[in-house]
């Protein structure tokens, strides 16, 4: 396929390889093996592999290829990775490049597993790490060193939906030698230009947008041919973190659709967040793509858009927050986003439960904070859902 096509273009058709039947529909290869002809081809395909030479489902597998091709057209790099979830591919990007003694510089604003991993484990195996506020250029200079490995942080971050700089940060960041990697699942690959912004590495929990209907975890890595088979294959390949070809059908054609979603997702964030604006009930409401947002400017040159998420704080803490949730009638309780549907989550009491107050307090997650991913509902509909829960409170 040509590579000067659009994404809405490349969303349809990148990466497909057709059986010798001609399926229209991308063909779903739940097989875990792969036979050989003789024995001298299997000495051979083990030697090397061609593009559509496959060994065993962990390594490859025709259908996972079809996604990985495909996201990778869509993001604009050479490679991709496919994982089992989200956090596969957060470890798998991590662990793969990182030795004892090596440091990382990241923003703390991060969802909790992500915090686990550069908190509580990376530590374990001699990786120093430093805890920044993301969205101070100021202090990234301050904490990336020689010795600095890489710089990891997620933008825009959940559940406060601040924004990093990917463009500056991937400045500091080179300067010093450090690798980029990005966690960009808000900024969706819809919108996400992160590899011309200078991201090394951009890792997508799959769960989210690409699927989009709630239906399977899936993650992707994606970056150079040279970063994706050198560094990460092998780590993935030996540790059994590989996408299930039956999920990786499902994100492929997730893929399909993928932009149509998002962007009416979008348009109802955008809906929501101007008729939220000022309401009595509320001590703020946070949408980066509203021009109320501090970083306004910059997630508009960034990304063009501001997701499909906004939050907002509900007067009154925890009692209110939940009376509003259990008022809610469209919208439904839960801690996936991206979704068809809408979904509301007090972050301070699920997600982010775990951490302690004060990290909370610095993290903006107070108790009456309402994560809102917007499905692709009417947003007339989702629009009186919510001013109908805000008066139960
Ligand atoms: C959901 C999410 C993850 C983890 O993805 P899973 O598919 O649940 O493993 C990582 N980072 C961000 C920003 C996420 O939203």
């Amino acid at each position: 396929m040509s590579d000067d096509l659009n994404p809405r273009t490349k969303a349809v058709h990148a990466g497909t390889r057709r059986s010798q039947y001609g399926e229209v529909s991308e063909a779903l290869f739940l097989t875990q093996g792969f036979v050989y002809d003789t024995a001298e081809a299997a000495e051979a395909r083990f030697l090397q592999s061609g593009p559509d030479e496959f060994i065993y489902a962990r390594y490859g597998n025709p259908t996972v290829a079809m996604f990985e091709e495909r996201i990778a057209a869509l993001e604009g790099t050479e490679d991709g990775f496919a994982t089992a979830s989200g956090m596969a591919a957060v470890n798998g990007a991590l662990m793969a490049f990182l030795k004892a003694g090596d440091h990382v510089v990241a923003g703390r604003a991060l969802f909790g597993s992500c915090l686990y991993i550069l908190e509580n484990i990376l530590p374990r195996y001699g990786v120093d790490v430093t805890l920044i506020d993301g969205t101070d250029l100021d202090a990234w200079r301050a904490a990336v060193r020689p010795d600095t490995r890489l710089c990891f942080f997620e933008t825009i971050s959940n559940p406060a939906l601040e924004v990093v700089d990917i463009q500056s940060v991937s400045e500091i960041a080179h300067a010093q030698g450090a690798l980029v990697v990005v966690d960009n699942v808000f900024a969706t690959p819809v919108y996400s230009k992160a590899v011309q912004q200078g991201a090394d590495i951009i890792v997508y929990s799959t769960t989210k947008h690409v699927d989009g209907q709630g239906r399977a975890l899936g993650g992707v890595i994606l970056g150079s041919k040279e970063h994706i088979r050198g560094a990460i294959e092998p780590y993935m390949k030996h540790t059994g973190g590989a996408m299930s070809p039956f999920n990786a059908w499902v994100m492929l054609k997730g893929l399909e659709t993928m932009e149509l979603r998002v962007r009416a997702q979008t348009t109802n964030a955008m809906v929501l967040a101007e008729a939220l604006q000022g309401h009595e009930k509320l001590s703020r409401v946070i949408y980066p793509g509203h021009s109320s947002h501090p970083q306004h400017d910059l997630v508009s040159r960034q990304m063009g858009a501001g997701g499909t998420i906004l939050s907002f704080d509900i007067k009154g803490g925890r009692d209110a927050a939940f009376r509003f949730l259990n008022a809610l009638e469209i919208a439904v309780i839960s801690n996936n986003l991206g979704d068809a549907k809408s979904i509301a989550t007090p972050p301070a009491f699920t997600t982010h439960q775990r951490l302690p107050d004060a990290q909370k307090a610095e993290l903006g997650i107070t108790p009456g904070l309402v994560r809102f991913s917007c499905g692709i509902e009417d947003p007339q509909d989702l629009e009186r859902d919510i001013l109908r829960a805000l008066e139960a409170v």
